[in-house]
């Protein structure tokens, strides 16, 4: 079987290339791109990053696969995912929010004051958004959440916290999830809506995590926002949530990463000694490598099946929490497995100056499991694969 990608995908690649090498000359380069850098604290938050996303937009990569009536090229969804395989694989931003979750959804249910609004200024790469979903109590169980949206005039007064929303800190819109009815069932009285991310009612408190990856509490104290301002219609909000994670399955997760990293543990053994011996000759560490490379392939794979089935028109969930679960562990094998290799200089933080491979595997180590939490944790999608794929009856 082969899985490798058409003539035009391959052609695309080359010129996705191309626009890296190109911005590569780049003076600010090195704030863009960082091959070291964990994944997940790649954020669009400097200058330097931001005109990289112009560039992209002038490039025409936002909005590949959004419909022509909007600027976009509708282009299928395979596209993007290419994009950002090749962006994560130099440590560069990504296409973002705005071009997937917000802009799909706006396109679909918006209105038209929204869509003329937001739409333009997505594709050239002028607004960031921060995602408002997730709650002290509302996390896995996300239908949970309490965020009050009371009626008030020809608007609403929202009230109540946010936690973990990345981005927060330098977004320009907020896309908040809010209860507007709170008699109705859970799924079924959440709605979302956009709030300027300046508004005075809105604070912003960091969290630091583990893997230095900032993301940050939100507090709502009061915060009034116009009928203009919520997006579809008022209490269907729940949909919106689930179809804008099912436009995402091509973008969310990149392989790039976890092969760029086992080179790098390749190279690594190949280049360093111990005891006057080089690692790659020691017999316990070429049967960890060799393990390690099955099991790269093996998420390769996983990885395919969630594009075959996207690709297809249909919803590849049993297909991406299988990659998920699979591919997050794996890179967590991979970090511990080069910070055994490399005994305790492996501990060395990236700012120490003897950091061997300017400290990735320690930053890697810390980073890692940040992977196994975002976007649905490692034992949702056990919960999926045994409830959808197994029919394993409902957890309780
Ligand atoms: C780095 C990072 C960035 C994030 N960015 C954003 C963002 O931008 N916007 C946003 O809205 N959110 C964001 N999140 C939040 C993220 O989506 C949640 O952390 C995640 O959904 C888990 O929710 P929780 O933290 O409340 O944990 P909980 O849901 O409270 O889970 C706690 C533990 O219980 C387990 N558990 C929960 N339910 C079940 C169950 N039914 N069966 C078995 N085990 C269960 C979980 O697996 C976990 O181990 C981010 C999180 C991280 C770590």
């Amino acid at each position: 079987m082969n899985f490798d990608f058409g003539v035009e995908e391959q052609q695309f690649i080359v010129d996705v290339r191309q626009f890296i090498a190109e911005q590569a000359c780049h003076d600010d380069a090195d704030d863009v791109m960082n091959p070291n850098r964990e994944s997940d604290s790649i954020l669009s938050d400097t200058p330097a990053r931001k005109r990289f996303n112009k560039a992209m937009a002038q490039r025409g990569y936002m909005g590949m696969s959004w419909p022509e009536a909007y600027g976009g090229k509708a282009m299928p969804g395979i596209y993007e995912y290419l994009l950002n395989e090749e962006l994560s694989r130099v440590g560069a931003p990504l296409i973002g929010k705005g071009v997937g979750c917000v802009g799909q959804t706006l396109i679909r249910h918006g209105s038209e004051k929204l869509k003329a609004e937001f739409l333009p200024q997505i594709l050239k790469a002028e607004v960031e958004f921060a995602l408002g979903y997730t709650e002290p109590s509302a996390g896995s169980d996300l239908a949970s959440l309490k965020l009050k949206a009371e009626r008030s005039g020809n608007g609403w007064l929202l009230n109540g916290q946010k936690m973990f929303t990345t981005s927060a800190h330098f977004a320009d819109w907020y896309w908040l999830a809010a209860r507007t009815d709170p008699q109705a069932k859970k799924h079924k009285g959440i709605s979302l809506f956009l709030l300027p991310m300046n508004h005075p009612g809105i604070t912003i408190t960091p969290i630091e995590t583990l893997g230095e990856h900032v993301t940050n509490q939100v507090f709502i104290d009061d915060v009034w926002v116009s009928d203009d301002y919520l997006v579809g219609e008022c209490n269907n909000g729940w949909r919106y949530i689930c179809e804008a994670l099912d436009y995402e399955r091509f973008t969310f997760y990149t392989f790039s990463p976890l092969e760029e990293k086992f080179n790098k543990l390749m190279q690594l053994i190949k280049n360093t000694d111990r005891d006057g011996v080089k690692l790659a000759e020691d017999p316990c560490i070429r049967r960890d490598m060799a393990r390690l490379a099955t099991e790269l392939e093996t998420a390769k794979m996983l990885q395919r099946r969630v594009i075959y089935v996207a690709s297809k028109g249909e919803v590849p969930s049993i297909e991406a929490a299988e990659c998920k679960l699979y591919s997050t562990e794996l890179h967590q094998r991979l970090s511990q497995a080069a910070m055994n290799f490399l005994g305790e200089q492996g501990l060395l933080h990236k700012d120490d100056a003897d950091a061997p491979m300017g400290g990735k595997w320690e930053w890697s180590y810390r980073a890692t499991p940040l992977d196994t939490i975002g976007a649905g944790t490692t034992e949702i999608q056990k919960n999926i694969i045994a409830r959808k794929k197994l029919e394993l009856p409902l957890e309780y």
